[in-house]
């Protein structure tokens, strides 16, 4: 079987207009959606993030502004700037751009977002929402792959579905989501016994690992539906030519900037077996940022009707 690509762009893109017309319902009748980010340090592929998040907001007609701190900022700062944040009523919606410099607590840092303001979903409050199936922020990535199923007719119930990774901000939630579609669901991760074969039982195959190309055609059950999450760089010259032989689109790009994304899919011998593949770039990330997009408006939409109620 060949793949066809099952593509990200045009559904982010539906997302995101819905949320553009919910944002300017709320400007109309008080003051738009507003949404901080904070970005500590100079992780440049944050800053790369952080950008797009900006763009995504302008066009949804979000009011976003982005508190930016160097890599030496301590975490009681951090800490300050979010309480700030918590209770400042005209801010809706807070997120804090992972990862964080080395020294500062994570956990502690999400934990300090007000639940109620929670972009990302991340918080303790709302992961344990997620976890019995109660409304909340859900984390954007899992809600935006839902979202490409809901929209692509894929209908996870009763499908054998495998996620590859349990971090707390893809593979968890992303199981949870499935579980809560009615998919049987296995989460496989680093100890996961024979992989492969793992992978192979999957009707629904999410990898979400951060290993380039690690997912070959031999973890693909002929015909399964293959959501690569993975963000990765590439940038030897031999693994371009191993997974992009002919894809003169690629080679130009990293000709120009010395390296291209690749997901945790090889896209050749996953193509093979798969019958749809979501593309690295263009399938996952833009729905990420389109659903951060339609948390921020959902947050702000929830606090505008508390406050009238
Ligand atoms: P993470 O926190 O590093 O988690 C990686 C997970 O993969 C872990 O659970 C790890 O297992 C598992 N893993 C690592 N190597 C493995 C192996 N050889 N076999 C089986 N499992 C393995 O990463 P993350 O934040 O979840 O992100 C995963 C990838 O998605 C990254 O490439 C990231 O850049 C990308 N991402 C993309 C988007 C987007 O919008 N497109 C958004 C978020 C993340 P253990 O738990 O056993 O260590």
């Amino acid at each position: 079987m060949t793949a066809t690509w099952l593509d990200g762009r045009p559904v982010a893109a539906q997302i995101r207009r819905s949320t553009a017309e919910r944002a300017a319902t709320l400007a109309q009748s008080g003051r738009p959606p507003a949404l901080r980010v904070i970005l500590a340090g100079e992780d440049p592929a944050s800053a790369v993030y952080v950008k797009n998040k900006e763009k995504a907001a302008l066009e949804c007609g979000i009011s976003e502004s982005t508190l930016r701190f160097p890599e030496t900022v301590s975490e009681a700062e951090l800490v300050d700037e979010i309480h700030a944040l918590n209770g400042d009523p005209c801010v809706d919606a807070i997120l804090v751009q992972l990862p964080l410099p080395g020294h500062i607590s994570t956990a502690r840092i999400i934990e300090t977002v007000d639940p109620s303001k929670d972009a990302d979903g991340f918080h303790p409050f709302n992961a344990g929402r997620l976890l019995q199936g109660k409304p909340g922020p859900v984390p954007c990535t899992p809600a935006g792959i839902m979202e490409l199923l809901k929209h692509e007719n894929i209908d996870p119930k009763g499908m054998r579905a495998v996620v590859i990774g349990r971090s707390d901000i893809v593979g968890k939630p992303m199981a949870l989501l499935l579980m809560h579609a009615h998919a049987t669901v296995t989460v496989a991760h680093s100890r996961t016994r024979d992989l492969p074969a793992v992978a192979r039982e999957a009707d629904l195959l999410i990898a979400a690992m951060g290993k380039p190309a690690f997912v070959t055609g031999d973890f693909v059950k002929d015909g399964a539906i293959v959501i690569d999450v993975g963000v990765n760089r590439l940038s030897d010259r031999d693994s371009l030519n191993r997974y992009f032989p002919a894809n003169a689109a690629r080679r130009a790009e990293f000709d120009k900037k010395g390296s291209t994304l690749i997901g945790d899919c090889d896209p050749v011998t996953v193509f093979e077996k798969a019958s749809r593949v979501t593309p690295v770039p263009g399938g996952v990330g833009p729905l990420t940022i389109a659903m951060l997009m339609k948390n921020s408006v959902d947050l702000a939409e929830t606090r505008r009707e508390r406050r009238m109620s």
